[in-house]
């Protein structure tokens, strides 16, 4: 519990509507997406509507030693908003204002409460696009997206939400706002603070404001689904586009296990008598849209693979409902569902789908995968239920192995999910303990007392002992 007076000096500093104590409220903000962690409440939530309101929040856990959760739309898939050590939530909910569109400049500045998908209704009318579109950006804000470095299924052609990210706004632990980049194509002015801050995942400030970069809107696309009676005719399809220098705007992939449960769930028409299917989408100017679909589909008769070109939006809309629907249709099978995010370099792709097989076997486990084939990114996603702890511990081995497979094949313990609290265990694995100490020592420089978010990504202040 809070002291009532800090309870009285939050409620002075946003208005008593913006402070919620209610036990009952304050449960919805013990969990976030992730299946499979603890849960705990926070004392307070609040919900500044500005920087200036974020930041006397800030001062006054800073000078109480109160920590603080930010908080987005909590769809993040590792623990990251979960309130650990109890305090306070800080929801950007209120702060979602598009503060400018230029489309002259192909800018946009923006609060970190707008919804992804807000922004890119908003700039679409300038013939104008946001990439970064993770499976969530219905929902998601680009606070969050911000803070978790979010990718999506553009990610192959565009790249992640760091690519987009120009400049920040940021409360620090202190309660001090700074700023870092700004408007210009070029900046090069120190070290690169907008990069670190860009998937800090809530643990060094409370991003305020944010500036991305847009681009024109790609005129013309084709999408296509191509079918394969095995894996390894869709992992090597995968690579020989590439080889052909084709670079499709996204190309993901839904395995048997996947394709069923979304059929059983939204009869959608996907071949659940294949192996794996891949949604491809090529973009830019019409002609050589036309030419990138031919190769596609050249190398993917070679692989053994059949071809299916959408003849028209509702075509396409459905086959990209499919792929937006496999999350929630898994979610459904078993009651607990959890989604990893093991990434390894694109030529390793079919090794890792094979083992990931071969592990859910071993383990008895129902698995599906489904993920941003074409960048090496894949969610297998595991079936169970959280109460059957003999099942659960099948589960952790199992993921462990997931982990330790992806990083002996060069890959990552994440490709956008981040790290949060379900993979902090695993990051000496990838990056080593002197890794992890550089970490600790930013994180130190930035948060000495502990505040921001912690437990999640690195161990800090009591949690060291
Ligand atoms: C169905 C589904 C599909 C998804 N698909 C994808 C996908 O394709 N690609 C992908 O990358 N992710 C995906 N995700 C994960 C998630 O949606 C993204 O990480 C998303 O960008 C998080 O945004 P949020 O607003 O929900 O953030 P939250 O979950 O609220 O917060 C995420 C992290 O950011 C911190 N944070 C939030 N706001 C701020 C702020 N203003 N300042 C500092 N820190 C802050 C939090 O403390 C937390 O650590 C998916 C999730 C779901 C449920």
């Amino acid at each position: 519990m809070l002291d009532a007076r800090v309870i009285r000096t939050l409620k002075s500093i946003l208005g008593s509507e913006n402070v919620v104590t209610a036990k009952e409220d304050l449960l919805c903000y013990s969990f976030d997406a992730t299946a499979g962690m603890p849960e705990h409440a926070p004392d307070v939530l609040v919900t500044p509507h500005s920087t200036e309101q974020v930041s006397a929040v800030m001062k006054t856990a800073a000078r109480h030693r109160i920590p603080v959760y930010p908080r987005g739309a909590g769809t993040n898939l590792s623990g990251g908003t979960i309130p650990l050590r109890g305090g306070l939530v800080l929801s950007t909910l209120k702060m979602n204002k598009i503060i400018e569109i230029d489309p002259e400049n192909l800018i946009a500045v923006v609060q970190p409460g707008v919804v992804i998908q807000h922004l890119n209704e908003a700039v679409a009318p300038y013939g104008l696009l946001y990439p970064p579109d993770p499976g969530s950006m219905a929902t998601a804000t680009m606070g969050g997206s911000v803070a978790e470095c979010s990718g999506g299924l553009r990610g192959l052609k565009y790249g992640v939400t760091r690519d987009y990210v120009m400049g920040l706004e940021v409360v620090l632990a202190s309660g001090e706002a700074v700023r870092f980049g700004g408007k210009t194509v070029k900046n090069v002015t120190a070290y690169d603070m907008v990069r670190l801050f860009t998937g800090s995942e809530g643990t060094l400030g409370i991003i305020t404001e944010i500036t991305v970069r847009l681009i024109p809107a790609p005129p013309a696309r084709v999408t296509m689904s191509a079918i394969f009676k095995d894996l390894t005719g869709a992992g090597r399809s995968i690579e020989g586009i590439i080889k052909n220098k084709v670079i499709p705007a996204t190309m993901e992939i839904m395995d048997r296990v996947t394709m069923e449960t979304v059929e059983n769930h939204a009869r959608v028409g996907l071949p659940i008598q294949a192996e794996a299917i891949l949604l491809i989408e090529v973009d830019g100017i019409p002609e050589v849209v036309q030419k990138e679909a031919s190769i596609v589909q050249e190398v993917v008769a070679k692989n053994g693979g059949e071809v299916r070109v959408a003849a028209n939006d509702q075509e396409r809309d459905r086959l990209w409902a499919a792929r937006r629907e496999a999350l929630p249709a898994l979610a459904q099978k078993r009651p607990t569902t959890i989604l990893e995010d093991a990434t390894v370099p694109r030529s390793k792709i079919t090794e890792m789908l094979l083992a990931i097989q071969e592990i859910g076997r071993r383990y008895n486990l129902i698995i599906g995968t489904f993920g941003h084939a074409g960048d090496g990114n894949l969610h297998p996603t595991i079936l169970t239920d959280a109460r059957d702890r003999e099942e659960m511990e099948r589960v952790h081995k199992a993921v462990d192995e997931i982990f330790k497979t992806a990083i002996s094949l060069g890959g990552t313990l994440s490709g956008e999910h981040g790290i949060g609290l379900a993979k902090s265990r695993y990051l000496p694995w990838e990056i080593g303990t002197g890794g992890v100490n550089v970490l600790k020592k930013i994180k130190e420089a930035l948060d000495p007392q502990c505040l921001l978010n912690p437990g999640k990504m690195v161990a800090c202040g009591e949690d060291q002992k």
